[in-house]
């Protein structure tokens, strides 16, 4: 039999070309294993220039848009789809604050984050960008 448990949510993950060129995507998924979340997809992409500016649309009108398009597309990436309870916001509790020298003690950005642009980690910042970034990267058939 087929169940769905409802009260599960997914989010959209992607660990940065920093993550993946130190060889960390194993530390940040204990790290997100044991915070609850299970991985129920992920693959490793190179996002393209283009990719990168429609990903980050929304933040066009900011000043570190060039900086942040130039810095994901710049090598390999691990997209992912994290599950659990409250997903959205285990994820980001997970990664701490955007800036590594502000996040939290045991956060994977205070662990692992160099700088506010390579911070190692993105994750969805509400229920319905999860699912449009997920989407963006997924297809139904692609998610266990
Ligand atoms: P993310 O969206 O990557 O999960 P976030 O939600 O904590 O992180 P946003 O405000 O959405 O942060 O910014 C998106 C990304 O843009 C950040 O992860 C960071 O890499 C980059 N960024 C944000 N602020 C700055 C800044 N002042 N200078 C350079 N890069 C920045
Ligand atoms: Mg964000």
């Amino acid at each position: 039999m087929v169940s769905f448990d409802m009260k599960k949510e997914r989010t959209l993950s992607i660990l940065k070309p920093d993550a993946v060129r130190r060889s960390i995507t194993g530390a940040i998924n204990k790290k997100f294993e044991d915070a609850g979340l299970s991985v129920v997809a992920q693959k490793m992409v190179h996002i393209s220039r283009e990719q990168a500016e429609r990903f980050y649309a929304v933040h066009r009108e900011r000043p570190f848009f060039r900086e942040l398009c130039d810095y994901i597309s710049s090598g390999p990436v691990v997209v992912q789809v994290l599950e659990g309870e409250n997903a959205v916001a285990k994820n980001r509790d997970a990664m701490g604050a955007t800036d590594p020298q502000k996040a939290a003690e045991g956060t994977i950005r205070k662990e692992f984050g160099i700088s506010i642009s390579e911070n190692t980690v993105h994750g969805s910042d509400a229920h319905d960008t999860a699912a449009a970034e997920i989407a963006f990267f997924f297809s139904g058939c692609e998610i266990y």
